[in-house]
């Protein structure tokens, strides 16, 4: 009989990993990296709980960080075999993880400061090389084609809808159906298309972020946000975005591009200042046979592309400085999403104490972070050893959101054949405690929320 232990990614929504044991394999699902307040992020440093020499093969559905962050650390501890991904989460995962390493770098050298050690004293959980090696051992695999990890196995990744290339896992083990939820896309996306249903199952895990609720529609969202720049363009000052590289730009700069098109658009000019967001932009421009939509950028390739006039990439720091001088009538965006780095934060001391500027918040804030600080109604804020006045006005948009909500998730695992045992992944405990009530309610299900460390039988 197959076995599944949780690793990572039960109890919690940081640090997806699933080790799947059959008679013949040992196949490792996901490998992701904590992330969160200082105790949980501590979990990155454990040695890992298998002997990642033995495994058979690697198999991560998407590219975000609590999915894939742990891969290069798995290939320094000696894994050398296959990473299965979809192509766009290869290209991802490239941009995302050598950011990763980059950080590690850089916090592992403050932490050496603070310390007063030499700078080899605090090593970082891998490097840039240990990136390469990652990137040179991914097999990418398109949606819905089957294909064999190792032995015995076979499996197929469907389009979860979460974000670009972002995978639903399903496995057959000795004659039994394992399906993996993934991150679960919301039907509500600009771009993505719709998560696919699975046809039947044994046991499926199933991801509870928002367990507990549904989002608010999108549409009253984007009504919301055109309110903001036609009120922002009124009195002449800057519309400033914090946003996530992945997804969240995308979904931007596409609505932008549709008030465009629509003649509504009242900024002249948009700015996309992050490096990481551009680069990722193209990527999703790479792959648009997969979205549901056509990304505009500044570049159109042979007039496949839309173009957005108004918008400049903006990629070295004298390009992200100019911006600095532009005191009214532009659209920023610039990472981090959070405001706890990046360029985003020169942007908020430049405009943060202007009454007539504008900043959006469009996704999820942790505790502890500027962005949050700003969310909660701070009147200042800290930036580069300086206080802030925030008179600014600060929005909070709810709706966008790149996992299912509660209703959708029922609905997802209602569909799939079987009678399937439920296991819930990747939530916290009252969220999972939410979604096992309405799956029972509302689906006829049984579900279990998933323990760190517990095996259990397919
Ligand atoms: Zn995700």
């Amino acid at each position: 009989m197959p076995t599944l232990t949780f690793l990572g990614g039960a109890g919690q929504v940081t640090g997806s990993c699933y080790l799947i044991e059959t008679a013949e394999a040992r196949v490792l699902l996901e490998c992701g990296l904590f992330q969160g307040p200082p105790e949980v992020e501590r979990l990155n440093e454990r040695a890992f709980a298998f002997d990642p020499r033995t495994l058979d093969a690697v198999i991560v559905s998407h590219a975000h960080l609590d999915h894939s962050g742990l891969l290069p650390k798995l290939v320094r501890a000696g894994y050398t075999g296959a990473i299965h991904v979809t192509p766009p989460t290869r290209d991802l995962l490239e941009l995302l993880l050598e950011d990763a390493a980059f950080l590690q770098a850089r916090d592992a050298e403050w932490e050496n400061r603070r310390r007063g050690r030499n700078p080899e004293a605090h090593e970082p959980l891998y490097t840039t090389d240990d990136v390469e090696r990652v990137l040179a051992q991914c097999r990418t695999v398109e949606y819905r084609r089957r294909f064999e990890p190792a032995a015995g196995i076979g499996a197929r990744f469907r389009d979860a809808g979460h974000i670009l290339g972002s995978a639903i896992v399903e496995l057959e083990l000795e004659g039994r159906r394992l399906v993996f939820s993934g991150d679960l896309g919301n039907r509500d996306s600009l771009l993505l298309r719709d998560p696919e249903t699975v046809a039947a199952a044994d046991v499926v895990l199933l991801e509870s972020t928002y367990g507990d609720r549904d989002h608010r529609s999108l549409a009253a969202t984007l009504a919301e946000f055109e309110q903001i720049l036609v009120e922002a363009a009124a009195h002449a000052g800057n519309v400033i975005v914090p946003a996530f590289a992945v997804e969240r730009t995308q979904e931007l700069l596409y609505f932008l591009g549709e008030l465009y098109e629509a003649g509504r658009l009242p900024q002249q000019r948009i700015f996309l200042d992050s490096p990481m967001a551009i680069a990722a932009t193209e990527v999703y421009r790479r792959y648009e046979r997969l979205l549901d939509v056509r990304i505009p950028g500044i570049r159109s390739h042979a007039g496949r592309h839309r173009v957005l006039p108004p918008l400049q990439y903006s990629l070295t720091t004298e390009d992200s400085m100019a911006i600095n001088r532009i005191s009214g009538g532009a659209i920023i965006i610039a990472g981090s999403g959070m405001c706890n780095g990046g360029r985003v934060r020169f942007h908020l001391k430049h405009n943060l104490w202007r009454p007539q500027a504008h900043v959006v918040i469009v996704g999820f804030q942790a505790r502890g972070t500027p962005g949050r600080a700003l969310v909660d109604g701070a009147r200042t804020l800290r930036l580069f050893g300086e206080e802030v006045e925030v008179r600014a006005r600060v929005h909070t948009l709810g709706g966008f959101s790149a996992h299912a909500g509660q209703s959708q998730l029922v609905e997802w695992a209602r569909a799939i054949g079987g009678r399937p045992r439920v296991h819930l992944v990747h939530g916290e405990p009252e969220k999972t405690a939410a979604l096992r009530a309405a799956l029972a309610a509302r689906a006829g299900l049984t579900a279990t929320p998933a323990e760190p460390g517990r095996t259990i039988a397919l």
